[in-house]
């Protein structure tokens, strides 16, 4: 089966290969893979720039949905044939303490599809019976397949930031997550809400308006300003730091208001170079929100489904496996904010 491979570190170590079809343990399932989408993680990957070890050479793809082919002889809950969407920490130690206490996102040892194992640009993966959720009959595949992004954002937004209505609220960044993060802070009830981007960010600086940002601000010009021109100029309740930069935390930074949050759910390895008095004399709580829980999980899919998470705008591509690179690249000139392969 044809499989979108990270085979090293280096730079653009990415192709289109050959594979065989995975057996699997009593435990798992063989998912046939409808739906596979492209994360700003598989991009970091392509260019090497990833902070997270990778164990080549791995198959792509953490956000995926698909049909149950095959069951192991201990699964219980789910059957051939079934339409289901999983969460992405593929290899769970049971006895971590993290595991045992819930937050399993957080484990150090955990291993996700993509990187750690192989992921799902392909036709076939592996996939424990403890990572699926059955797909309500009226969420396709293809949307179903952003159920993982729309999951890290739910967490960092709605969990971690616990925004409420009438919060003023900031996205720096308005990549995949950062849009999705906009989302939700509308849902959440956040105005004004303000998304922040550079030049080549003009296309999903419209995205944002049309999920609902009340304005979006060009990062070259002064933000400070623009953010202080609204309210009582003291600046933002919430910033949801979404850049793929450290350096983005100083305008974090700047920008909320004395007693105010940042979330930083944007991957940045790049160091900083910035004093952090700001955040000791504003006494700013700042802190990072990573991945996602069951429980999250089990809300996005009924928001999905229900359609009170419209993910039409964002969803802006939909292309076979062949058409890996160009999606890809697509999505790294910001050109289309996320694409979803077909295997
Ligand atoms: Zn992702």
């Amino acid at each position: 089966m044809p499989a979108v491979v990270n085979f090293a570190r280096e730079p653009l170590s990415v192709e289109l290969r050959e594979e065989t079809i995975p057996g699997i343990n009593d435990d798992e399932v063989l998912l046939e893979v409808q739906a596979v989408a492209v994360c700003g993680s598989d991009l970091h990957q392509y260019h090497g720039k990833q902070s997270w070890k990778v164990n080549y050479p791995v198959v792509l793809g953490h956000e995926f949905a698909g049909r149950i082919a095959q069951v192991g002889k201990r699964v219980q809950a789910f059957r051939e044939g079934e339409r289901v969407v999983s969460e992405t920490a593929a290899v769970l130690d049971s006895n971590s303490p993290f595991v045992r206490s819930g937050s399993y996102n957080l484990d150090p040892n955990r291993l996700g599809f993509g990187y750690g194992v192989n992921g799902a640009m392909t036709k076939f993966v592996r996939v424990p019976e403890r990572c699926l959720h059955r797909l309500p009959d009226n969420l396709s595949f293809e949307k179903a397949a952003l159920t993982e992004p729309c999951c890290v954002a739910y967490n960092a937004v709605c969990v971690s930031s616990h925004i409420r209505p009438g919060d003023s609220a900031v996205v720096i960044g308005p990549g995949p997550i950062g849009l999705l993060c906009a989302l939700m802070a509308r849902l959440s009830g956040a105005n004004p809400l303000v998304v922040v981007g550079v030049p080549a960010d003009a296309k999903r600086l419209e995205v944002a308006k049309q999920i609902g940002a009340t304005l979006t601000l060009d990062a070259r010009e002064d933000v400070v300003a623009g953010i202080k021109a609204l309210g009582d100029g003291y600046g933002v309740d919430v910033v949801i730091d979404a850049a793929g930069v450290s350096a983005t935390l100083k305008l974090a930074l700047d920008l909320v208001r004395p007693g105010g949050r940042i979330t930083k759910v944007g991957w940045g390895p790049q160091p900083y170079g910035f004093s952090l008095d700001t955040l000791v004399a504003k006494g700013v709580t700042l802190q990072g929100s990573f991945s996602h829980t069951w429980p999250m999980w089990r809300k996005v899919i009924s928001m999905l489904a229900s359609g009170q998470i419209d993910v039409d705008p964002i969803l802006n591509r939909v292309a076979p496996l062949t058409e890996w690179q160009s999606c890809f690249e697509a999505m790294e000139s910001g050109e289309i904010v996320k694409a979803v392969l077909k295997p």
